[in-house]
């Protein structure tokens, strides 16, 4: 009996299972198949808030995976609801990442504020990038200082790239935590929010399992809410990462080929 035989619908991880970076991982494209195939429902949950979910979709639809956009949840859309639920439509917001997740919390309703002019800002709404720096560590911990919300995407210390792993929102986001003294509120996985929306998703099957390669994240997340974890281990994850190693995943795979056999 192959382990995909165990259930129904998995929640799945994209950056370390599904690709890395902008390459796909071997085999990933024809097991997905195979196992869509074969009945098994699939929803990609994704802390990495970049690209807006239909983008996401897009990507995995390029590279062969026949998929409906609904089947990507991310960090953003979970922190953009949670915004909106504290702060009402239309919040002032200082924003802090790419200028795609800018674009989709304007999308969402904000008043994303000019970081020369972020005075009335009731929210900071964080998400890892490239070009963070001095300057928006000042904004951001001096916003926070004076009595605005802090929210972030994700917790996360690395992400994985090609040549290694990366600093991820949570090595950006300790930087402000330090320098405001408060704590954030963060909405991608370990946190339940962003699995309860897969499952909602996936239309709430029996069995489901959550496949990542990330313990403390992925694994930790799911098992509190009584998922089983399905922890891959290719080349490049950040299963690598010895910081996450603190959670007994339920199963371990090399990669996700391994689902099949
Ligand atoms: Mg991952």
């Amino acid at each position: 009996m192959a382990l995909a035989d165990s259930y129904d619908a998995f929640l799945c991880d994209l950056d370390g299972v599904v690709w890395l970076g902008h390459d796909f991982l071997p085999g990933v494209v024809e097991t997905i198949s195979d196992l869509t195939a074969a009945g098994k429902g699939f929803c990609f949950v994704t802390n990495n808030p970049r690209l807006a979910p239909a983008d996401q979709a897009k990507l995995l639809q390029e590279g062969g995976i026949d998929i409906d956009d609904r089947q990507v949840v991310t960090a953003a859309s979970t922190l953009i609801r949670l915004a909106t639920e504290r702060h009402g439509q239309g919040a002032p917001v200082l924003a802090i990442g790419t200028s795609s997740f800018k674009n989709q919390l304007a999308n969402g309703g904000f008043e994303v504020l000019p970081h020369d002019d972020p005075g009335s800002a009731k929210a900071v709404l964080l998400s890892g990038h490239l070009g963070f720096d001095y300057q928006e560590l000042k904004l951001a911990s001096m916003l926070v200082r004076g009595g605005a919300d802090l929210i972030a995407t994700s917790a996360d210390p690395t992400m994985p790239m090609p040549d290694g792993l990366w600093p991820g929102s949570g090595a950006i986001l300790a930087a402000i935590e330090v320098a405001s003294g408060k704590k954030a509120t963060t909405t991608g996985k370990p946190a339940p929010a962003l699995y309860e929306a897969g499952l909602d998703v996936l239309g709430r099957p029996e069995r489901v399992a959550m496949i990542g390669d990330r313990p403390d994240t992925d694994i930790a997340g799911a098992q509190a809410i009584g998922l089983d974890g399905i922890l891959v281990t290719s080349a490049g994850g950040a299963s690598r990462d010895p910081s996450t190693n603190n959670t007994v995943p339920d199963h371990r795979i090399d990669s996700l080929g391994d689902l099949l056999t």
